[in-house]
């Protein structure tokens, strides 16, 4: 079974997960947050990031982070 199927954000607005605007800014930090509890509850969410981690860079909120915090798990790794 692809895990997408069991992915936590089924049914929620995508747009949630793609804050726009500065990271910087409070409404999109704001966003992230509520996006990132979603991803809290979500039980592929290990799958999802590992996905994220190995995806050429996405934008958008997944696994709970966001490409800049993956960018610096990725530089973490190398
Ligand atoms: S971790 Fe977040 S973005 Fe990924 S499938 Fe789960 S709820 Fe969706």
């Amino acid at each position: 079974m692809n895990w997408r199927e069991s992915a936590g954000c089924r049914g929620t607005d995508p747009e949630l997960f793609f804050p726009v605007g500065s990271s910087t800014s409070l409404p999109t930090r704001v966003q992230s947050d509520e996006a990132k509890a979603v991803c809290g509850r979500c039980p592929v969410a290990r799958q999802c990031l590992d996905w994220a981690l190995n995806a050429e860079p996405v934008e958008g909120v997944w696994g709970g982070t966001t490409e800049t915090e993956r960018r610096a798990m990725r530089r973490r790794r190398a």
